[in-house]
């Protein structure tokens, strides 16, 4: 028997409540900030990913499902959702739109992981991007917009952090000073970090081993060694998410994964914390744009695991409101009344009533057993006397009192 492959799910029927519901609140908070929505292919050029998120990222290094196809390109399936939709900036001329651009979009992505608790290969996001606009007063609107987009949802013990991992011009001497600083304490790192030392020392700062926590915990901090202009930067953003009234930590470890990042970035955890804890977080990336092709561009998004919500929405015991069931069950006894009940269902559907029809041959106590199970509120019962006085049965499933009705009234009534 085959089985879903290793670090995927299937979504079923019983579960999509939550899908709908989190996709419906998603759109609604994308609206109320101002965002229109984009959808961009499954697959993308694989340079893509590798000038955008990064050479040096676990991404790109170990992560991607990458492929040739019969043609020769070499193709990889988005893992991340901010890449292609600059690219998507780019080639359709946003540039030349009102500034800043507002997207979001609702994907599927893909990346080589260690399947765990809340870490898939395969998962879903909803994530938004704000691009053309450097004021921090776009981060801290951005910031909110996750933050509302949970309290939405009926979450309300979250947890802000945010950071600033400056620019190009103040970043390099940061990250000589952080190597510096591990280069002392090279042996009690773990391989991994000693490993990304040389080629992505930000990342030694997230590190969830213990002994490399506390070695991050005295680590030189960036928002200590920013440039003045960066330094403004994440001032006015601090002071406007105070304005807008979110409670926030500052955390010196908080660096995220994607080498696009530059000045703000944040994350949204749940109070009560795991180690796969993050709702959601972004930040900002000043020079993607350029780096895919474009004129210097900034841009900020925020992206966040439709999975990971799910999790902490059961763990919260928080209500969803059901989808809608099946209202009306139509049941026949005999052939003749199988060819009106079918008649009946097609002119039913049509004046837009959600119906079931009985299949197969089964007894009526069985066909009202399967009204019930289906949760059928109205069942409609044909049977040979039914035929002769162009009638039906309609049966109330929660008190099981029946009546005769009509049948050119039947749609009134169960309309
Ligand atoms: P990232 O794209 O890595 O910045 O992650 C943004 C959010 O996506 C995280 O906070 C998680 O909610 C979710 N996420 C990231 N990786 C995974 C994964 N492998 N499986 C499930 N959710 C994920």
């Amino acid at each position: 028997m085959y089985q879903a492959p290793r670090g995927t799910i299937d979504i079923l029927p019983e579960e999509q409540a939550y899908w709908r519901y989190i996709e419906d609140k998603a759109a609604a908070i994308s609206q109320r900030y101002g965002y229109r929505r984009i959808d961009t292919p499954v697959f993308e050029d694989t340079g893509l990913f590798i000038r955008g998120v990064g050479e040096a990222t676990d991404i790109v290094q170990k992560e991607m499902y990458t492929f040739e196809d019969r043609g020769g390109n070499k193709l990889t399936l988005r893992p991340e959702g901010t890449a292609p939709v600059c690219r998507a900036y780019l080639e359709h001329g946003m540039q030349n739109l009102s500034q800043p651009v507002k997207l979001f979009y609702i994907c599927s992505l893909y990346r080589y992981e260690r399947p765990q608790a809340g870490r898939y290969r395969e998962f879903r996001q909803f994530g938004c991007e704000a691009i053309g606009e450097i004021d921090p007063a776009l981060d801290a609107e951005v910031i909110d917009m996750a933050w509302q987009f949970f309290v939405l949802l009926g979450m309300d013990q979250l947890h802000l952090k945010i950071n600033s991992i400056g620019c190009k011009n103040c970043r390099p001497a940061y990250l000589d000073r952080l190597k510096g600083y591990y280069a002392q304490c090279q042996p009690q790192l773990c391989p991994d970090c000693r490993n990304r030392l040389g080629r992505n020392p930000l990342r030694l700062l997230d590190c969830k081993n213990t002994s490399c926590q506390q070695i991050a915990a005295s680590a030189p901090k960036s928002y200590e060694h920013l440039c003045p202009e960066c330094a403004a930067h994440f001032e006015r953003l601090q002071k406007d998410i105070s304005l807008l009234g979110l409670p926030f930590e500052i955390d010196s470890c908080l660096v995220r994964g994607l080498d696009y990042y530059t000045r703000t970035v944040f994350e949204i955890q749940p109070e009560a914390e795991g180690s796969q804890s993050a709702l959601g977080g972004g930040g900002r990336y000043d020079d993607l744009i350029e780096e895919l092709g474009g004129k210097p561009t900034p841009g900020i998004g925020f992206a966040s695991g439709i999975e990971r919500i799910i999790t902490n929405l059961e763990k919260q015991n928080i209500p969803i409101p059901p989808l809608p069931a099946p209202v009306v069950y139509i049941a026949s006894i005999g052939e003749a009344a199988r060819e009106v009940a079918t008649k009946l269902a097609g002119d039913l559907r049509r004046q837009g009533i959600n119906l079931i029809q009985a299949q197969g041959v089964k007894s009526l106590k069985a066909q009202l057993r399967q009204a019930n199970s289906l949760g059928a509120s109205q069942t409609v019962i044909l049977g040979e006397e039914e035929i002769k006085t162009r009638s039906v049965q309609l049966r109330d499933m929660s008190t099981s009192k029946q009546q005769t009705v009509d049948w050119d009234r039947l749609v009134d009534i169960l309309k």
